[in-house]
């Protein structure tokens, strides 16, 4: 949870694994990690929004065909280093499954929102 530092964490079942936010963000504050082995749910993500092994049915709708060269729903993101967030807001408007949230050091939340 956020302690007044920077926080991120990703709401696992809209996670498409598309790979945007791991690609474009400059301080590594997210790892891919498979979705049926890896510690998905290393972040801090509540309850409700950590992968309990069922992607949510909307998101698997409107990108399972994406031709975009990437593979989707193999993976999850994992903001495994929130702290070192400097807010570019790179991944708020890459993120196809508009999931994930960010909360700055005065308390304000930004969520991504796909452009
Ligand atoms: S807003 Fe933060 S988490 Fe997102 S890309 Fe920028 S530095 Fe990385
Ligand atoms: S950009 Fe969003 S949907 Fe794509 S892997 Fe990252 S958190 Fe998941």
């Amino acid at each position: 949870m956020a302690d007044g530092g920077m926080d991120v964490f990703v709401d696992k079942p809209k996670c498409t694994g598309c790979r945007h936010c791991f690609d474009v963000c400059p301080v590594a504050v997210f790892e891919m990690h498979p979705k049926d082995g890896g510690n998905v749910n290393a972040d801090t993500a509540p309850a409700d929004k950590q992968w309990k092994g069922t992607d949510d049915p909307a998101v698997v709708a409107k990108f399972k065909d994406m031709p975009d060269g990437h593979t989707h729903f193999t993976e999850k993101s994992v903001a495994v280093n929130g702290s070192a967030c400097i807010l570019c807001q790179a991944c708020l408007i890459e993120c196809e499954g508009e999931c994930i949230h960010i909360t700055d050091t005065s308390g304000q939340k930004y969520i991504s929102i796909y452009k």
